[in-house]
């Protein structure tokens, strides 16, 4: 448009007064302006404008009044421009605008545009035309791509946990099951239970409280305590847990065998700290007065 208005200026001036080279800021905003008023007197013929405060300036651009007329401001910020929403000028300067703004979002964008124009249904309008860039588009359809990495990510993290849960202490369990005896089981023993329904992680736990020797006279199933209830199983689908028992009054634990290990360590850092009577930051324990309620040693099931 710019070029268009420069060319018939320069003819309808003498050739000594005809412009030449890149067009000036002035010459722009003069065609901007031009094309404002085609887009506005095909929009909005005879002034039909769906807003009562609109008014047309002395350059003929439909504007809107707004409530900031007392105040010093730009004029185009008091009065902006109006534009239609389904044209291909606004659409262009919209999407001039979200260039120039480095890809801004609907809600910037709005506000930017606002400083100059009024734009029917301005947010969706806006809106409509963020959603078509190309460049938007292919960043907003990077976040599915990384989602999948982080849940692979988080998916490789619990294998890893898992693979080192069954190397490092499963796999020292088995390597101890292989001598395994039924005499080694003692009443009060901490045994995991097999439950092949369930990973090995949530075997229960539960406390040895009978031998139940076979024919041979060697011990062949063990009856259990568990959370809930007494079980009796074969030697085979039961686990030792090797913990210091008899140091170990009022234990607690979960019942689950992978929160066990790790409250079965505290228990046994707990007691090595009671005997050294200090704890690991250091501070003084006081050992707890036996009161002798019980003369067991007590497991309590939660
Ligand atoms: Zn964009």
């Amino acid at each position: 448009m710019g070029w268009i208005l420069r060319f018939i200026n320069n003819s309808r001036t003498t050739v000594k007064k005809r412009k030449h080279f890149e067009l000036s800021s002035h010459e722009i905003k003069s065609a901007e302006k031009v094309l404002i008023c085609i887009v506005q007197g095909k929009m909005f013929p005879n002034f039909s404008i769906p807003l009562v405060n609109a008014f047309k300036d002395n350059e003929g651009v439909i504007r809107i009044k707004t409530k900031l007329t007392e105040r010093k401001d730009d004029p185009n910020f008091i009065a902006p421009i109006l534009l239609p929403s389904n044209c291909i000028l606004t659409t262009r300067l919209i999407e001039y605008y979200h260039h120039k703004h480095c890809h801004a979002g609907v809600q910037i964008l709005m506000s930017i545009l606002r400083e100059k124009f009024w734009i029917l249904k301005s947010q969706k309008t806006v809106r409509d035309v963020v959603r078509r860039c190309v460049r938007c588009r292919r960043y907003s359809s990077k976040s599915p791509v990384s989602d999948p990495k982080r849940i692979r990510y988080r998916r490789k993290l619990i294998e890893d946990f898992r693979s080192r849960f069954r190397e490092e202490y499963l796999g020292q369990l088995c390597q101890k099951l292989l001598g395994k005896v039924g005499n080694d089981f003692k009443i009060g023993d901490i045994v995991i239970i097999e439950e092949l329904s369930k990973k090995r992680v949530f075997w229960p736990l539960g406390k040895v409280i009978g031998l139940l020797p076979g024919r041979d006279g060697k011990v062949r199933t063990l009856k259990i305590r568990c959370k809930n209830s007494e079980i009796i199983r074969p030697i085979q689908r039961v686990y030792p847990l090797k913990v210091p028992i008899e140091s170990n009054e009022n234990v607690k634990f979960d019942g689950v065998a992978a929160s066990s290990s790790s409250k079965v360590n505290d228990i046994i850092t707990h007691n090595e700290v009671i005997k050294n009577k200090v704890s690991r930051s250091g501070r003084l324990i006081k050992v707890p007065e036996r009161l002798g309620l019980f003369n067991n040693v007590l497991y309590v099931f939660e």
